[in-house]
C-alpha cells in the first residue's frame, strides 16, 4: 500500500511455503464475515468502515439424512412460527440436497441451544416442527453427526460511509455484510455484489481513485437485504434493537403482507421476489400491493369467523 492506493497482497503460504507478494491494480477483499480489512486499513492510517451489528444469538443444529420415500416424499419445508411475548422463536428447514439426501436444520436463539446429541435433535424435530421433521429425524438413516453452529450477530461494514478510502481496493460478499443465515440471503447478496463489481468495471472506472461508485451500488444491495433480515430479527422475542427509524410502520406493513400472502397468490409472488432478492423491499410498499393486502385481509376467513380479530 502506498499513500493513496493498495498496490497488491501479501500471501502467507503456510508452513514451509514462505511469503509472496502479488502486485495488483485492484484487490478484492472476499474473505468473508471475519474479514480483517478494517484492521489492515487502520494499521496503514486509513479509517475503518463503520461496523453495524444486529445481535441475533442464533444457534443452529444440522443433520443430513438419506432420502427415503417410505419416510416422506417431501422435498423441502421451511417452518417458522410467529413468536410472541413469552414464546421461544422456532425456525427449521428440511431441504432436499444432492446425493439423494435431506439436510435438516433446527434453530434456537439466545439460551436455547440445540446440541450435538442425536436424541435431542430428534426430540426438537418432533416437538417443535411439522410432523415431517420428526418422521425424518426418527426414521430416516442419519448420515454423519449432528453439527452445531453459533452466530452472534448480523453485521455490515459501511464502506460507502468512509471518508477516505485507498484506491485499488473493493470488498464483496460477507466481507461487506453478513446476515442471519436463516433467511438465506448471503449467497444471493454475494452474487449481486459480484454483479455490481462487473457493472462498475465494465464502465472503465479510474482504478487510481477510490471505488466510491462501486460501494454506492453495493449499498443498495446491502440496504435491501439488511432491511428484510433485521425487520424479521426484530420480531424475535430476544432481539431488542437497534430499531431503525420507521421500524413499527415497516414491520406492521410487512406483517400484513406476510400474513395475507398465504391467501393471495399474487401477494405471495411479490413477497417471494423480495425474499429471494429479485426485487427491492420497497416494491411491497406501493399502493397496489397494500390495497391487495387489505382486500385479502377483509376476505380473510379467520377474520370473518371472529369479527373481533383485527
Ligand atoms: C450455517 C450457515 C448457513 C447458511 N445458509 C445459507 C443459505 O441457506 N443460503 C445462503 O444464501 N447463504 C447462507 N449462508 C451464508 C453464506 O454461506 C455466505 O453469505 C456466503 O458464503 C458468503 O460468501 P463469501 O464468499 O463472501 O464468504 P465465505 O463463503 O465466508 O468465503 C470467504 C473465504 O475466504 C477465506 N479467507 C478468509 N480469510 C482469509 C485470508 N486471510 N486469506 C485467505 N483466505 C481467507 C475463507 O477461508 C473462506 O474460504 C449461511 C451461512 C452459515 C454460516
Amino acid at each position: 500500500m502506498d499513500d493513496s492506493r493498495v498496490t497488491g497482497v501479501h500471501l502467507d503460504l503456510g508452513p514451509g511455503g514462505g511469503r509472496r507478494t502479488v502486485c495488483a491494480d485492484l484487490v478484492v477483499d472476499a474473505t468473508g464475515r471475519s474479514s480483517r480489512l478494517g484492521d489492515w486499513l487502520s494499521v496503514h492510517g486509513w479509517p475503518r468502515p463503520p461496523l453495524r451489528r444486529m445481535p441475533i444469538r442464533l444457534n443452529y443444529a444440522t443433520a443430513v439424512f438419506r432420502r427415503d420415500p417410505a419416510v416422506s416424499t417431501v422435498a423441502s419445508v421451511v417452518a417458522q412460527d410467529r413468536p410472541g411475548p413469552g414464546r421461544v422463536a422456532r425456525i427449521g428447514a428440511v431441504l432436499a440436497v444432492e446425493g439423494g439426501r435431506w439436510m435438516v436444520v433446527v434453530c434456537g436463539f439466545a439460551g436455547d441451544r440445540p446440541g450435538r446429541d442425536p436424541a435431542d435433535f430428534a426430540r426438537r424435530c418432533r416437538a417443535d416442527f411439522p410432523p415431517v421433521f420428526g418422521d425424518i429425524a426418527e426414521r430416516a438413516e442419519r448420515l454423519g453427526d449432528v453439527v452445531t453452529f453459533h452466530q452472534a450477530d448480523s453485521r455490515r461494514r459501511d464502506f460507502h460511509a468512509v471518508r477516505r478510502l485507498p484506491a485499488g481496493l473493493v470488498a464483496a460478499g460477507d466481507a461487506v455484510a453478513s446476515f442471519n443465515p436463516v433467511y438465506s440471503q448471503g449467497m444471493t447478496s454475494a452474487a449481486l455484489h459480484a454483479s455490481c463489481l462487473s457493472a462498475w468495471l465494465r464502465g472503465s472506472p479510474r482504478l487510481d481513485r477510490p471505488a466510491t461508485d462501486y460501494f454506492a451500488m453495493v449499498r443498495v444491495v446491502v440496504d435491501a437485504a439488511w432491511q428484510v433480515s433485521t425487520t424479521a430479527d426484530l420480531a424475535l422475542p430476544h432481539v431488542d434493537g437497534p430499531y431503525p427509524p420507521g421500524h413499527r410502520l415497516v414491520a406492521g406493513l410487512g406483517d400484513l403482507v406476510l400474513a395475507m400472502s398465504a391467501h393471495d397468490a399474487e401477494l405471495n409472488r411479490r413477497l417471494s421476489l423480495v425474499t429471494m432478492m429479485f426485487a427491492h423491499p420497497r416494491s411491497l410498499a406501493g399502493p397496489g400491493v397494500l390495497a391487495r393486502a387489505l382486500a385479502a385481509r377483509l376476505r380473510d376467513p379467520a377474520r370473518r369467523k371472529d369479527p373481533a380479530r383485527r
